[in-house]
């Protein structure tokens, strides 16, 4: 039994950063640029008004004060989307719209709650300053400058960058493809009724949605029966269509648990076979060529949670992420809490903010089958390995889960 730190350790040294690929913008979320992007254009691509109100030359209001007004003759209006090739002359103003270029020979933008019109003129109670209210040419980014740099996750933000530079495709790492093989002879799909020994399936759903969520695509095998040649020939499949192998359930020692034996069959590199967690012990890893197995425990607490901690890392290393292996935060017990000591246990609960601090609330039953407590929990706290007691107000590290 290795410590989680090891276990994502050899993990990590064994995950290969997949290939580049180019895909349109939106396909991009949450993946992460090849290399750097640069400016086609000059942000904003003429000086323009920032406000409606009225384009003026500054130097026109320099007399504006304690009530003296300046006068302009107003002689057009530009709305957004037009502009006006007419030299704005000393005294002249053209209405403006937010948006709209500055007409040349303008250099600010006068307000409207700054003057009042009366007859046609325009009169300024204010002294204004130039580039008041004007966006200015290439303000934002100029042509040839680097927008974005490689290794940037692409946010909805960027996605708004790369549409206003005139990026309608970008190339990023590619994602990975994760099977997905469920065990277990006990297990019936989701539409079927529970006869006696039966329960339904529910890992397969959480693991797709899981392996949704991080970007990554699902190659569902259902359920494959307990039976070892026929594990054999699917994860053979499996490993030829994807980059990720995953199986649940079958992964201890009882008399129908074969996915170390179908491992072994076909000489995989198993790099460990279990891990000093509660829960999840009966993780195991193995590397076949470039592809890399995790066999997860069929227990559904124990299946999310080793998927959280060892597929999850593995799965942003291959799509080009910074891995960050630990992103806990102290929190105060509001509870006592108690477990078996020896391996590290990870308990679920509820996390408040409470006046900026981070308080954990006890849930339900810790059992790895009960899925229901983890349903009500936003986050977990972690027990170290050695240490079975804690009382409330006393602090452990924690963290939210599924963000
Ligand atoms: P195993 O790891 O195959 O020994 O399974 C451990 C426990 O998890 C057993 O109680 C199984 O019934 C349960 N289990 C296994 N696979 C699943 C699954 N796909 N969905 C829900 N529960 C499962
Ligand atoms: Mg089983």
């Amino acid at each position: 039994m290795i410590s989680v730190e090891d276990a994502l350790s050899i993990i990590l040294q064994e995950t290969p950063v997949l290939e580049c690929e180019k895909k349109n913008i939106l396909s991009c979320l949450n993946k992460v640029l090849a290399g750097d992007i640069y400016s086609k254009d000059n942000l904003p691509p003429f000086d323009k008004s920032a406000m409606d109100g009225y384009a003026i030359k500054s130097y026109d209001t320099n007399l504006c004060k304690d009530g003296v007004l300046a006068e302009f003759e107003i002689i057009g209006l530009i709305k957004a989307g037009d502009f006006s090739s007419e030299e704005l002359k000393n005294g002249q103003a053209f209405k403006i719209m937010t948006g709209a270029p500055l007409p040349n020979g303008a250099d600010a933008v006068i307000q409207i709650e700054n003057i009042h019109v009366n007859d046609g003129k325009l009169y300024a109670h204010e002294k204004v300053k130039s580039g008041n209210n004007v966006i200015k040419f290439g303000e934002e980014i100029k042509v040839g400058e680097v927008a974005l740099t490689k290794g940037t996750v692409i946010r909805p933000t960027e996605i708004g960058v790369l549409a206003s530079l005139g990026y309608s495709s970008i190339r990023v790492h590619r994602a990975p493809t994760i099977s997905l093989l469920i065990t277990g002879d006990e297990l019936v799909d989701i539409n079927s009724e529970l006869k006696m020994g039966k329960i339904r399936n529910s890992n397969e759903y959480s693991l797709m949605a899981l392996i949704k969520n991080l970007g990554a695509e699902v190659l569902s095998f259902g359920i494959v029966e307990d039976n070892k040649d026929t594990l054999k020939i699917k994860v053979e499949e499996a490993l030829e269509k994807s980059d990720i192998v995953i199986t649940s359930g079958g992964a201890s020692v009882g008399d129908f648990d074969f996915v170390e034996q179908v491992l072994k069959e076909i000489n995989a590199d198993i790099k460990f076979k279990s891990v000093a967690i509660k829960p999840g012990k009966p993780i195991s890893f193995a590397v076949i060529g470039k592809k890399l197995f995790f066999s997860l425990p069929g227990n559904p607490l124990s299946a999310i949670t080793t998927f959280e901690e060892f597929v999850k890392p593995a799965c942003e290393k291959m799509l080009g992420k910074e891995v960050i292996c630990d992103d806990t935060f102290q929190v105060i017990l509001s509870d006592d809490f108690k477990a078996k000591e020896g391996r590290r246990k990870y308990i679920y609960v509820k996390i408040k903010n409470i006046d900026r601090r981070f308080y954990a609330y006890k849930l339900g039953s810790q059992s790895s089958n009960h899925l229901m407590t983890m349903s009500k929990a936003n986050g977990i706290i972690i027990m170290p390995e050695g240490v079975g007691h804690k009382k409330a107000g006393d602090i452990l590290n924690g963290k939210f889960i599924f963000k």
